[in-house]
């Protein structure tokens, strides 16, 4: 989720797959973390965890699991930034502890991953939502001066998946989950096309094995899509696995996103710098998947469909900006690319047209409907 920047660190919440292990349907094993599915999995830690350990968490998530622990708790660190110095600091402050456990969405994931890397301690990790695939992979991400960034290393003993946990969480955060694993379709398209026109990366030439390694993730999800918006067992289970592939893969890979991210994150860095603000991450990135296959010309009845049947609103409304600023966000990506220098996508080979806006907005609305606030 993070920038597919060519010179900076490309999406470092993305992933891509292991380059010497086959994958089997179930999923390569190959550098991907250890993952627990069950219940009252965050009850039994105290049990287990090294002593005394850190809790690092969100301040509105601990009143939920605060009894799960005891007194070999030595202390609570509720996640405010994620600034780089700020991080670094507290790191520094933190208690004597013998390990970290990490227990949310994607911030709190990454400052215990930050910690750990900072402290050399054990780690364990229960994500609460299934937005990203932030607790699968190995570096966390911060902010520096404005800017995102990738810093640190950290394997955890194991995520713990718990499927009444993930229940509990906001339907939306959940479902949109799916995008990031969606979007995989844009951006193979991309990485074909940077091939054919002679735009690749030179230490990312176009290679089929990760893309139908990533492919293999696609379908798992594709096929999967009630039972991941209903929040079944197996819907659970299905995301999570995709997320587990994913998250290790940018670093089995070689550091390499092209398999992962394409135009779909390119519109999301585009759309936060017209309007400034933040999202839900799997939420603009699924607009973004949306305007990217049309003008890809590549299935976007196909994703319109899978994304309004998942439940993942991408009305730019339902994100909370007009729809001039999506629009907007449209007409500059082809600047806002080159100005970034992200990698090359479609957004370099075809420009963002009237008919190609009109088009957008007619399917867009005649799918979800019109927005009523
Ligand atoms: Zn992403």
């Amino acid at each position: 989720m993070t920038a597919p920047a060519r010179q900076t660190l490309p999406a470092a919440r993305a992933a891509g797959p292991a380059l010497l292990q086959t994958a089997s349907a179930g999923g390569s094993t190959g550098g991907e973390f250890r993952t627990v599915f069950g219940r009252n999995l965050i009850g039994e830690l105290r049990n287990f965890v090294h002593r005394p350990y850190l809790v690092v968490t969100m301040e509105d998530l601990w009143p939920l699991f605060e009894h799960h622990f005891d007194s070999h708790l030595a202390g609570v660190h509720f996640v405010r930034t994620l600034d780089l110095d700020e991080l670094t600091a507290a790191a520094e402050r933190l208690p004597a502890i013998g390990s970290i456990v990490g227990i949310g969405g994607g911030q709190a994931i990454d400052v215990a991953k930050f910690f750990t890397w900072s402290r050399r301690v054990p780690l364990f990790q229960v994500p609460t939502a299934m937005t990203t695939n932030a607790p699968f992979g190995h570096r966390p991400l911060v902010r520096t001066g404005g800017k995102a960034l990738a810093i640190g290393y950290a394997v955890p003993e194991a995520v713990y998946v718990d499927f009444d946990v993930i229940r509990g969480a906001p339907a939306l955060l959940n479902r949109s989950g799916v995008c990031d694993v969606l979007c995989y379709h844009t951006a193979h398209f991309d990485w074909k096309l940077a091939h054919d026109s002679g735009k690749e990366e030179r230490q990312w030439p176009y290679d089929e094995r990760l893309v139908a390694e990533a492919r293999q993730r696609f379908d798992s999800v594709f096929a999967n899509l009630d039972a991941i918006r209903d929040g079944t067992d197996e819907g659970i289970r299905t995301l999570m696995l995709a997320h587990r592939w994913g998250g290790a893969a940018f670093h089995n890979a070689g550091w390499n996103a092209r398999h992962m991210d394409g135009v779909d994150h390119c519109f999301l860095y585009s759309l936060e710098h017209v309007t400034g603000k933040h999202f839900i991450h799997g939420q603009a990135v699924g607009l973004g998947l949306y305007v990217g296959s049309e003008l890809q010309e590549n299935q976007p009845g196909m994703i319109l469909d899978a994304l309004h049947r998942t439940g993942v609103d991408i009305r730019p409304e339902a994100m909370g900006v007009t729809w001039e600023e999506a629009e907007t966000a449209m007409r500059r990506l082809a600047w806002y690319v080159r100005y970034a220098d992200l990698w090359y996508t479609i957004a370099d080979a075809r420009p963002v047209t009237d008919d190609i806006v009109d088009r957008i907005r007619e399917r867009l609305y005649g799918t979800y409907g019109p927005w009523s606030p």
